[in-house]
């Protein structure tokens, strides 16, 4: 580490303590901008390194609930409105109980430059909180969901801040939201994204992270003159990005051999075809099972249970080409790195955010293969909600082909944004920094634009 990204992260520690996964996201950009602070010294003179990771505001809240018990919950709830130079603030929420202030202000950190990549004009933010919708009744989510708002829509609007989904925060959950926003605002206004077809939603939202980080493998393959058809794919997480991600492999002929939750894997090296993905969907969207249940359904395929005890994940130790991470953050430690790079993967394109621990990354990198960060790789989600919000205003509906062909031009355009700035600055081909470096020249630019504010 030089000196100078040492003492830029002893100072960020000292004043953000107990906050490893945002000191992880913000090590990683500074290294990478390091390359940038010294072609443009006016950058470090004006401290937009020291100001960009500074939340412009921080909202921490109550949330009182009643369950159908009848007793009292209390959770924490957060908005993380982390930069809007270039837009109103745009970021998914999180339901989980792991959520805290640190792990947002990572998210709400890299969504600034992911934001910045879709070319659409969307500030960065990111919220939630630590309350677990699962094995929760459709009525507590809804009590969940409504307490959480009543708070919250103070806070955002259609030009100031523009929530969407994250993990544990689906269709059903945006619903509840936007119903209880409206509700107390007494207007019909595109405040959130992921929203339902009839009440002003897009064709293509919930496919969209999934799809992009697909269409982002692809343009990663073509600069080799390769493409997705016959590729073997391991992919983590059953949920929305999983799913979809696995929808686009197959139509794209590649083959999806794995999927799982917090409790364990499923591996079918026949393959996930669209009849067993359809009934995975129902499994998770409607019956919200578990995917221990798969290999009762499907012969040939076996169920791993998670094992807290092993310093590796074992989904990772399949024969494959391509890897899509699309359950959580630091899914991918040094091992796992290890056991894919043995086992002959050469693409690596992540639809979670940061799901690679730094040492994973440095190994993908020193090997040379195709390895497509969360920042760029799975911008597809931010950028059809920014076409949603351009829908909302404009009162209109694209259609499916349509919103299709728009975001695989985003992806087009992102890949080529972070292949051309890697190359610029002396790193071709490593699309870590090529999408640090491009992510934040924009949001940069702009900041100096509008002075010290
Ligand atoms: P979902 O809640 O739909 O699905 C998450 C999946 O990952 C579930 O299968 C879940 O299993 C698993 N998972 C979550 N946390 C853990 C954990 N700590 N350990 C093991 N497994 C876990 O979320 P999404 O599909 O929406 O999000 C997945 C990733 O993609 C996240 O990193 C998110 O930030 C990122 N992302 C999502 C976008 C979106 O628009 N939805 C946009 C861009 C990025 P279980 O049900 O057992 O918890």
């Amino acid at each position: 580490m030089s000196e100078f990204v040492a003492s830029f992260m002893a100072k960020l520690k000292e004043k953000n303590p107990a906050e490893p996964e945002f000191h992880q996201a913000v090590q990683e950009v500074v290294e990478s901008l390091e390359l940038v602070l010294e072609r443009h010294p006016e950058y470090r003179a004006a401290k937009l390194l020291e100001r960009i990771v500074e939340p412009e505001r921080v909202i921490m809240f109550r949330v009182p609930w009643m369950d159908d018990r009848g007793e009292i919950n209390v959770n924490r709830g957060f908005r993380v409105e982390m930069n809007s130079a270039i837009g109103p603030y745009k970021g998914g929420l999180r339901f989980h109980p792991t959520v805290t202030l640190g792990m947002l202000k990572f998210l709400a950190f890299e969504q600034v430059f992911k934001n910045s990549l879709t070319t659409l004009p969307m500030g960065g933010g990111k919220g939630g909180s630590d309350f677990d919708p699962k094995g929760k009744s459709d009525n507590e989510v809804m009590n969940f969901c409504q307490s959480f708002m009543t708070e919250l829509f103070r806070h955002i609007g259609p030009n100031t801040d523009v929530p969407a989904g994250d993990i544990g925060v689906g269709g059903r959950e945006i619903g509840f939201l936007f119903g209880q926003y409206k509700r107390l605002r007494n207007e019909f206004t595109g405040v959130l994204t992921g929203k339902g077809l009839s009440w002003g939603g897009s064709l293509i939202q919930p496919e969209a992270t999934g799809y992009g980080a697909v269409y982002f493998a692809a343009e990663m393959l073509a600069t080799r003159n390769e493409t997705l058809t016959g590729k073997t794919c391991l992919v983590s997480g059953s949920g929305t990005v999983a799913q979809y991600t696995t929808e686009k492999i197959n139509q794209l002929g590649g083959k999806v051999v794995t999927l799982s939750d917090s409790g364990g894997y499923i591996y079918d090296p026949e393959g996930i075809n669209d009849e067993k993905l359809a009934w995975v969907m129902n499994l998770k969207n409607v019956r919200r099972g578990r995917i221990r249940e798969y290999p009762e359904k499907f012969t040939g395929a076996t169920y791993t249970p998670t094992d807290p005890n092993l310093d590796y994940n074992p989904l990772w130790d399949h024969k494959a080409d391509c890897a899509f991470p699309s359950a959580t953050q630091n899914e991918i430690n040094s091992r796992d790195a290890d056991n894919l790079l043995r086992n002959g993967v050469y693409v690596v394109s992540e639809g979670a955010n940061m799901p690679t621990m730094p040492d994973g990354v440095e190994k993908f990198i020193d090997a040379g293969i195709l390895y497509g960060p969360g920042k760029a790789a799975s911008a597809g989600g931010v950028a059809v909600s920014g076409l949603e919000m351009s829908q909302n205003s404009l009162r209109l509906s694209w259609s499916r082909e349509e919103m299709d062909e728009r975001l695989k031009g985003i992806m087009h355009s992102i890949h080529k944004a972070c292949y051309e700035a890697a190359e610029k600055y002396g790193t071709p081909g490593n699309y870590v920094n090529g999408a640090n470096i491009a992510g934040f020249i924009k949001v940069a630019n702009t900041m100096m634009d509008l002075g010290l504010v």
